[in-house]
């Protein structure tokens, strides 16, 4: 039965993270696989995760079910922090909670598979690898667009636009919301709200993937131009995780809102998100969800958390700066924002810095900021530079 099956490739960052883990040299550093870290290279449960794990460990008294669309009180605590109470209550807009923000994906990518199953789904490069399979196993057509202009550094809209000419009314449109993943680029806001003004004329359903709120100019600014595109469009999905800013990445923490053009419109697709559910998960995992609650219904331990995002995206920043100081290659880097900078750097040059220096990368030259230490950021800007154009 299975013999006939075709070999898959094996994940290239978790091959990286294998040799990582086998290299002795004290100074390695792991620019891998996207997780924040702090400068001596751990990824700390949160403080406010903690307490909130202590409250729930105390006060929770059943493991019973819950519904296929979680917990709701998590999804309308997430919604105020997320869109802001007045927009939480509009009723064109329905949210569940989903496993990560690869669930809230992969179950808008059901919803429109139901819904418009010749829809073509529309994604950037380059972005993030798992965007085209889980749209393709929903059984949706996936065309790329030019996006980054690598020789710039920068969001190349003419291309992008260009692209885009071709997409039919109907089809979806892939944007990341905030800190692109993997080159940190980001469209002005006025670039930005040429694309929504580019979709809502020809008819296209921009879903937007926020998976990195808060780490990139903070909790506000990184949500504005989501907000704007939801004011904007009568149609919208927005897949939502809290993986990387709440630190959760195993407990699979995030949610799916899906803004219909009527609040009727909003009823049919909650149903259709239930039916998905059950048929995918039955219901997503609770531990997480139930922390982010906690942490969102409970004013002290919202404060700390946000003071531990700040400075987590502040490391981040400054490493960012850091980087953009040293060397006039990396100058754009210190405009970009998020976890992710794309070097510009061949699949040898990376191979060479993690033979020769313990540095370790995508092959596509993508790094992860917060896997370098303040400590140490000239030694590697110095092994870095022979590789870097002048
Ligand atoms: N979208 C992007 C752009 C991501 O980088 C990631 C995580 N790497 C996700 C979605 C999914 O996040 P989660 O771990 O919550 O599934």
């Amino acid at each position: 039965l299975f013999d006939g099956l075709t070999r898959q490739p094996a994940d290239p960052l978790l091959g990286l993270t294998a040799l990582f883990e086998a290299d002795r040299r004290p100074d390695r550093l792991d620019l891998g696989v996207g997780v924040f870290r702090d400068e001596q290279g751990a990824t700390p449960i949160m403080r406010s995760v903690k307490a909130a794990e202590g409250r729930l460990l105390e006060r929770q008294d059943t493991k019973a079910y819950l519904g296929t669309e979680g917990d709701p009180l998590f999804v309308r605590y997430l919604a105020d922090l997320v869109l802001g109470p007045e927009r939480a209550d509009d009723p064109r807009l329905t949210g569940i909670q989903t496993p990560g923000g690869t669930g809230a994906l992969r179950l808008g990518a059901e919803l429109l598979a139901g819904a418009r199953p010749d829809a073509t789904v529309w994604i950037g490069t380059p972005t993030w690898p798992n965007h085209a399979p889980i749209f393709r196993q929903a059984g949706l057509s996936v065309r790329m667009h030019r996006f980054f202009d690598p020789s710039r550094s920068d969001v190349d809209l003419d291309a992008m636009l260009a692209d885009l000419a071709n997409a039919r009314p109907g089809d979806v449109v892939v944007l990341h919301g905030c800190c692109h993943n993997p080159t940190g680029v980001t469209l002005t806001a006025a670039q930005w709200a040429l694309v929504v003004r580019f979709c809502s004329t020809r008819g296209l359903v921009p879903f937007v993937d926020l998976a990195y709120h808060g780490l990139g100019d903070g909790l506000e600014a990184d949500v504005a131009p989501t907000l704007a595109l939801l004011e904007a469009m009568p149609e919208a999905l927005l897949a939502y995780s809290c993986d990387k800013n709440f630190g959760l990445y195993r407990d699979r923490v995030g949610a799916l809102w899906v803004q219909g053009a009527t609040p009727g419109s909003a009823t049919l697709v909650r149903g259709h998100l239930q039916a998905l559910a059950r048929s995918m998960w039955s219901m997503p995992p609770d531990h997480g969800a139930a922390i982010v609650r906690e942490i969102l219904t409970e004013s002290v331990l919202k404060e700390d958390w946000k003071a531990e995002l700040e400075t987590m995206r502040g490391r981040i920043n400054g490493l960012r700066a850091a980087l953009a100081a040293l060397h006039p290659a990396l100058a754009p880097i210190g405009r970009q924002r998020g976890m992710f900078a794309l070097l510009p750097v061949t699949p040898a040059n990376v191979a060479a810095l993690r033979v020769d220096h313990g540095i370790y990368m995508a092959d596509s030259g993508r790094i992860n900021i917060a896997g370098l230490r303040t400590a140490s950021i000239d030694r590697f800007v110095k092994q870095l530079g022979p590789f870097l154009p002048a």
